[in-house]
C-alpha cells in the first residue's frame, strides 16, 4: 500500500516550544506517542523546519523511542540549500543522520514551482531520486508544488516516475484563481498521481472565522470545531490520501485524532455548507498567508511577516481592538513593525502564495501604527 490507511499526518513545522523558544521535547514526545497509539502513522518534516530543528527532534521524539516499521516518516529536499551537484547527496545524507531514519518512507522535492524547478533539473535531482529509490533509500519520491495547474500538469507529463504529489488544499481556496487548488487536484487525479494535502487549514486562517460564517457551521454541528470542517473537506476527495495537520499543541492534537479516527466523508449538505461559510470569509478580503515563514529568514529587516499579516487579518475578521494593537506591537517589539519594510522584494521572491507583502506591510503598518 502506497499510503497508511488512516488520512491524518502529522506535520512537524510548528511544533510547541519551550517559554526560551526551544521546541519543547518532553511535549513532543507525548503528542508522538498519543498520535501513534491512536493507530497513525505518517510522519512530515523537512530539512528547513525550525531552522534545521525539526529534524533532529523527529530522530529524539519518534526514531529513537518507536520501532522503525511502527511509523512512515516524509522528509524534503530544499532547492534553497543546493549550492551545486555534489550538494545533493551530502544534504540527502545529513537528514538521514539527522533523523537516524535508515531511509525515508517519503521523499519530496520541496515547494515545486516555475523557479525552484530550475534548480532541481540543474542537478537532476529527479534522477538522482530514482536511484535512491531504487538503492531503498527512498521508498516513495513526489514533490510539494507551489503553482499553477498548468505548470503541474506539464512537471507530471515530464515525470511518469513520480509516486506522489503535495498540494495546498482547502475549502476556502477551493475555486482560488490564484491557488487553483480545484486544477491542481484535478491534474493530479487526471494523471493517476495521488495527492498529500498540506495546510488544510490555511495555516490557522480557518481556525477561526468571522462569526456569520462560524455560526453556519456551529448552528449545523454545534460539537465539532472550525478546523475539523477543513480537515473533512480535503479528507473527503478521493484522490487525497494523506492530509497533513502541523500539530502545535495538545489541543489540536486530540481535535484532530477525534476528527479522523471516525471519519466521515462530508455529505453533500454540509459541502453546501462550506462553500457557504467560505463565501463569507472571501467577502473581508483576508491576505491568503498560510503562515509557511519562507519569507522571514530572509527579511534584512527582521520582520516578522506572517505574524503582523495575521494581525491585519484578524482586524478584517473582528475590527480594531486594545488587545490586537497590543499583540501587534509585541511582534513588532520582537522583531519589527511593518513600517520597517524597506521594499527590497526578498520575500515575494520566496512566497509560495505570490503575495505582494510589501504593499500588504504598507497597508498593515496603516492600520497599526497610524
Ligand atoms: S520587502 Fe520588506 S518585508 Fe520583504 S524582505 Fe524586504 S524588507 Fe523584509
Ligand atoms: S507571506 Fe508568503 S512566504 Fe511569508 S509566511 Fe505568508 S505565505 Fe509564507
Amino acid at each position: 500500500m502506497l499510503f497508511p490507511e488512516k488520512k491524518l499526518g502529522f506535520g512537524l513545522m510548528r511544533l510547541p516550544l519551550t517559554d526560551d523558544g526551544v521546541i519543547d521535547l518532553t511535549r513532543v514526545c507525548r503528542m508522538v506517542d498519543e498520535f501513534l497509539a491512536a493507530g497513525f502513522t505518517y510522519f512530515d518534516t523537512a530539512y528547513g523546519y525550525h531552522e534545521g530543528k525539526s529534524e533532529p527532534t523527529v530522530r529524539k521524539a519518534l526514531v529513537e523511542r518507536h520501532p522503525r516499521d511502527a511509523f512512515t516518516l516524509a522528509t524534503k529536499l530544499p532547492a534553497w540549500f543546493l549550492k551545486g551537484p555534489e550538494s545533493v547527496q551530502q544534504i540527502f545524507d545529513e537528514q538521514l543522520e539527522r533523523t537516524g531514519a535508515g531511509y525515508f518512507d517519503y521523499y519530496l522535492l520541496h515547494a515545486v514551482d516555475s523557479e525552484n524547478v530550475r534548480i532541481y533539473d540543474r542537478y537532476d535531482c529527479w534522477n538522482w531520486a530514482l536511484r535512491m529509490r531504487r538503492e531503498g533509500r527512498i521508498r516513495h519520491f513526489g514533490f510539494s508544488f507551489h503553482d499553477t495547474a498548468a505548470v503541474l500538469d506539464e512537471l507530471l507529463t515530464k515525470h511518469p516516475e513520480v509516486d506522489f504529489v503535495q498540494l495546498q488544499l482547502n475549502y476556502l481556496d477551493w475555486d482560488n484563481e490564484l491557488v487553483q487548488s480545484a486544477a491542481c487536484y484535478e491534474t493530479a487525479a487526471r494523471h493517476g498521481v495521488p495527492v498529500v494535502v498540506m495546510e488544510p487549514v490555511k495555516g490557522g486562517t480557518l481556525a477561526t472565522l468571522p462569526e456569520d460564517a462560524a455560526k453556519i457551521l456551529r448552528d449545523y454541528a454545534p460539537g465539532a470545531s472550525l478546523p475539523s470542517w477543513a480537515i473533512r473537506f480535503c479528507a473527503s476527495l478521493d484522490n487525497v490520501k494523506m492530509v497533513l495537520s502541523g500539530m502545535s499543541n495538545e489541543a489540536q492534537l486530540s481535535d484532530n485524532l477525534r476528527t479522523m479516527s471516525d471519519f466521515h466523508p462530508l455529505t453533500e449538505e454540509e459541502r453546501e455548507l462550506l462553500r457557504r461559510a467560505a463565501d463569507k470569509l472571501r467577502d473581508l478580503a483576508m491576505v491568503p498567508c498560510t503562515a509557511c515563514r519562507y519569507c522571514e529568514e530572509g527579511c534584512p529587516q527582521g520582520i516578522h511577516i506572517p505574524d503582523l499579516i495575521r494581525c491585519l487579518n484578524h482586524r478584517k475578521v473582528y475590527g480594531k481592538s486594545g488587545d490586537l494593537k497590543e499583540r501587534y506591537q509585541q511582534f513588532a517589539a520582537q522583531g519589527a513593525p511593518a513600517s520597517a519594510c524597506i521594499g527590497c522584494g526578498q520575500c515575494e521572491g520566496v512566497c509560495p502564495q505570490h503575495l505582494p507583502v510589501p504593499e500588504i506591510l504598507r497597508e498593515t503598518a496603516e492600520a497599526f501604527e497610524g
